[in-house]
C-alpha cells in the first residue's frame, strides 16, 4: 500500500467510524482531528490530503451528521421492504408540496412563500437522508455521486449542446 493510499484509508477509517457513531457528540472533535492530521501531513512535505479534498470530507460530515440527526427523529417500520415504500411515498408526498408552493405562486398569484418552501424542502431532504439510509447509503455518497456525474456531464458547465449530446448514466 502507497503511503497515499495509507493515509487514505487512515482517513476513510475516521470518517467510517464517526459514521458508526463511535464519537457521537464529537463533531467537533472529529473535525479538530482532521486539521490536525492535514497540519501533520502537510508539515512533513506530504501534502497527501488537500485542503479541497479536506473541505469535501469536511461537506460530506455535515451531510452526514443530518442524516444520523434526522433518523433520530424517524419512527422506522421494523419491515425494510415496509419502510422504503412509506419513505419513497414520503419523498413524493413532500416533492408534490413543493410543487403546489410554485404552482400556486407562479400559476395562482400567491405571494412568494420562502419561509414555507424552506420547511417544505427541509421535509423532502428529511425522507431522501432517511430513504438513503434505508439502502445503506450515506447521504455524502449520494451527494459525491451526483456531483461526479454532472461534472462529467456538465465539466464546462451547463450548456444546451451537452445537454443533447450526452450520455445517459445513472
Ligand atoms: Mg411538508
Amino acid at each position: 500500500m502507497s503511503a497515499e493510499a495509507l493515509a487514505r484509508a487512515l482517513f476513510a477509517g475516521t470518517l467510517g467510524a464517526r459514521r458508526l457513531g463511535s464519537y457521537e457528540d464529537g463533531a467537533g472533535f472529529y473535525r479538530s482531528e482532521a486539521d490536525r492530521f492535514c497540519r501533520a501531513v502537510e508539515d512533513a512535505g506530504l501534502a497527501l490530503v488537500t485542503r479541497k479534498e479536506l473541505d469535501a470530507l469536511r461537506a460530506a460530515g455535515l451531510l452526514d451528521d443530518y442524516q444520523r440527526h434526522a433518523l433520530r427523529t424517524a419512527a422506522l417500520a421494523e419491515d425494510l421492504g415496509f419502510r422504503r415504500t412509506i419513505l419513497g411515498l414520503g419523498v413524493a408526498g413532500e416533492a408534490g408540496e413543493v410543487a403546489d408552493l410554485v404552482k400556486k405562486e407562479v400559476g395562482h398569484g400567491h405571494p412568494e412563500d420562502r419561509d414555507r418552501m424552506r420547511a417544505e424542502l427541509g421535509d423532502v431532504l428529511w425522507y431522501v437522508a432517511a430513504l438513503a439510509d434505508a439502502y445503506g447509503l450515506a447521504l455524502s455518497e449520494v451527494a459525491a455521486h451526483n456531483t461526479a456525474k454532472l461534472t462529467r456531464r456538465y465539466g464546462a458547465g451547463f450548456s444546451s449542446e451537452a445537454s443533447i449530446t450526452r450520455v445517459d448514466e445513472q
